[in-house]
């Protein structure tokens, strides 16, 4: 179940924190020949900027303001990550814990999304086939995609393998990780714009007993039927 195979189309990859989303993604993409856009790494650079503005990130019109004027770059290669706001180089840090804390009320912001959304429209165009992650790709912003993916797992296993990328061990540390990533589920699902949640269309995929391969496999199988049935568009 190795073999690369050419998809000509858009896949969504859609869902909570934790559930492995972006290791699968660079898999599938890597599978299926396409580019890959993660648009959560956009929403921590915009977090960036705002930090680095010190605007407070409950600030919404100072939020809108400050992302307005940021010049937010993100590369759609799989096998590197390229992230920059202004020029410089933000890679490692949007994973930090301060980006992490504040980057659920500045992707709350209806104009910091609307910006990111066109962005990402763009950015999708121009790579042609491709997999994007994100938590409203296939709801908002690539509604007629042609294989939408929504992954979900077990609060448990999500706070574990978030723990496991850490290198955290401790029980405690674990319960931390587990009510940050509710906390941070709670508010995306809840906010009044582009909320967290599967598209209609989308294919559920439950990783919770798989392993990031055998989520890839399933993932490429689903595209395989797509292409079979004469779904996938450019
Ligand atoms: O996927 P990741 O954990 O990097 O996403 C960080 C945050 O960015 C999410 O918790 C969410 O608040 C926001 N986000 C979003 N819409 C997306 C992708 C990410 O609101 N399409």
């Amino acid at each position: 179940m190795s073999e690369q195979m050419t998809f000509p189309g858009q896949v969504t990859l859609d869902g909570p924190s934790g559930t492995g989303k972006s290791s699968v993604a660079r898999g599938v993409a890597a599978r299926l020949g396409a580019a890959y856009l993660d648009t959560g790494a956009m929403y921590r650079a915009a977090t960036v900027a705002v930090l680095d503005a010190g605007v407070d990130p409950s600030d919404a019109e100072g939020v809108a303001r400050t992302v307005a004027g940021a010049r937010i770059e993100v590369g759609t290669d799989a096998a590197t990550e390229t992230v920059r706001v202004d020029g410089v180089d933000v890679a490692a840090r949007i994973r930090g814990a301060e980006v992490t804390r504040a980057v659920s009320a500045v992707s709350a912001v209806p104009a910091v999304r609307r910006r990111l959304v066109d962005q990402q429209r763009t950015l999708v165009a121009e790579a042609g086939a491709v997999v994007v992650e994100g938590r409203d790709i296939g709801t908002v912003v690539l509604p007629d995609a042609a294989l939408k993916v929504y992954l979900t797992a077990a609060p448990e296993a999500r706070a574990r393998r978030r723990a496991a990328q850490l290198g955290i061990r401790d029980e405690s540390g674990i319960a931390e990780l587990a009510t940050d990533l509710r906390r941070r589920d709670e508010f995306d699902s809840s906010r009044a714009d582009s909320p967290l949640r599967p598209a209609a269309d989308a294919i559920v995929v439950d990783s919770t007993e798989l392993d990031q391969q055998g989520v890839v496999d399933r993932v490429v199988a689903l595209a395989g039927s797509v292409v079979a049935a004469g779904g996938a568009r450019a």
